[in-house]
C-alpha cells in the first residue's frame, strides 16, 4: 500500500512554511524563487544545499526556457531525487551469517520502536532474527524489546545488569549455534558507552573464539526526522564514535521538514550514507525503504 505516502506528503505539507503550499499556479518571478528558497530552508534542506539547488532552477529557467511553477516544480523534484539517489542503498543481510546489525541513535530517537519494525521487516523476507538487548543502562528499553520479542515471536537476549558487550556476544554465539540469520542489537544512546561498545567487541573476537568476526556488518544510526538540522550533528558524533554504516530516518509522518535527508545526503555528495529505511508511524508496518523519486514527489508535493 502506497499510504504512507500520503501520510509522509501531509507530514510535510504540515510544517509552517512548506514547499507544497507554494506552487499555487502563479507566474515565475524574482519574489516566487525567494519563498521558494525561504520554504526549502524551512524545510531543513540547508543553506548551502538550498543555494545549489535554486542556482540549478535559475540554470533551468534560463537554459529550458520553465515558464510555469509546475515546470520549476518539477524541476525542483528532479534536482532533489538527484541528490537522495545515492543514499537509496537495500540493506544487504546476506553476506554474512549471522549478519550482526548494530542499532545506534540518542534516546528517543525511535531506536526500540525501529527494531521491532526491522525484525518484522526481515522475518517477513524470510530471515530468522534474534535481538541483543544491549542497552543495559535503561531497564524499560530492555523492558520493552523482551516485552515486544515475546509478542511476535523473536529472541530477545538479555541480562539484568550485564555489560552490553557481552549480551551482544551471547546472541552471536547463539544465532551462530542455531543457523540464526540476522542479529539486531540495541545499544544505549550514548556516545562513550557506544565507542566502548565497539572496542569492546573487538577485544572479544580478539581474544575468543570467532563468534564475532567481522561484526557488526552494519552500524545504523536512527535518526528523528523532526530534529532537523541537529540530525547532521548526530551523523557527525556518532560517526566519529563508532564509524557509522547507514541511517534510518523516523517519524517523518508527523511534523517533519524531511528536507533534512537532501541535507544528509550533501554532507558526502559523492557518497552519501545509506538511507536504508524511513520510519513513517508507530506502528510495525510504519518502515518503509527510502525511495528517492517518491520521497523527492512527496516534499515537492
Ligand atoms: P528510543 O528511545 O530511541 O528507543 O525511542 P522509542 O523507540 O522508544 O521511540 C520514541 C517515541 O517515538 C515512541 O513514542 C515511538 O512510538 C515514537 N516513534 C518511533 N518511530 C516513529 C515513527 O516513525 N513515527 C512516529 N510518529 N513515531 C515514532
Amino acid at each position: 500500500s502506497e499510504g504512507w505516502l500520503s501520510r509522509l506528503k501531509n507530514g510535510l505539507a504540515r510544517t509552517r512554511v512548506n514547499i507544497v503550499g507554494l506552487f499555487s499556479g502563479g507566474v515565475v518571478d524574482e519574489d516566487f524563487l525567494e519563498e521558494l528558497e525561504y520554504a526549502l530552508i524551512s524545510a531543513d534542506v540547508g543553506v548551502e544545499t538550498t543555494s545549489r539547488i535554486l542556482q540549478r532552477l535559475r540554470d533551468d529557467i534560463k537554459l529550458k526556457g520553465l515558464k510555469t511553477q509546475e515546470e520549476v516544480r518539477v524541476s525542483l523534484r528532479d534536482a532533489l531525487a538527484e541528490i537522495l539517489k545515492p543514499a537509496e542503498v537495500a540493506l544487504d543481510v546476506e553476506t554474512s551469517k549471522p549478519f550482526v546489525i548494530m542499532m545506534t541513535g540518542v534516546n528517543g530517537a525511535g531506536k526500540t520502536t525501529t527494531i521491532g519494525k526491522l525484525a518484522k521487516f526481515l522475518a517477513e523476507e524470510g530471515k530468522s532474527v534474534i535481538l541483543a538487548a544491549g542497552d543495559t543502562f535503561r531497564a524499560a528499553a530492555r523492558e520493552q524489546l523482551a516485552v515486544w520479542g515475546e509478542r511476535n515471536r523473536i529472541e530477545v537476549i538479555s541480562q539484568t545488569g550485564g555489560d552490553p558487550a557481552a549480551v551482544v556476544f551471547d546472541a552471536v554465539s547463539a544465532a551462530k549455534a542455531r543457523g540464526i540469520d540476522v542479529v539486531i542489537c540495541d545499544t544505549a544512546g550514548r556516545l562513550p558507552t557506544q565507542a566502548n561498545l565497539m572496542e569492546e567487541l573487538r577485544r572479544i573476537h580478539r581474544s575468543q573464539n570467532k563468534a564475532l568476526e567481522g561484526a557488526p556488518h552494519e552500524v545504523l544510526l536512527v535518526l528523528d526526522g523532526t530534529n532537523g538540522q541537529n540530525a547532521l550533528a548526530q551523523v557527525k558524533a556518532f560517526d566519529a564514535a563508532v564509524k557509522v554504516t547507514g541511517l534510518i530516518i523516523t517519524k517523518l509522518d508527523g511534523t517533519a521538514k524531511g528536507g533534512v535527508l537532501a541535507a544528509i545526503c550533501a554532507m558526502r555528495a559523492e557518497a552519501p550514507l545509506p538511507i536504508y529505511f524511513i520510519g513513517v508511524g508507530e506502528q510495525l508496518a510504519d518502515l518503509q525503504r527510502f525511495r528517492a523519486v517518491p520521497f523527492a514527489n512527496a516534499l515537492v508535493g
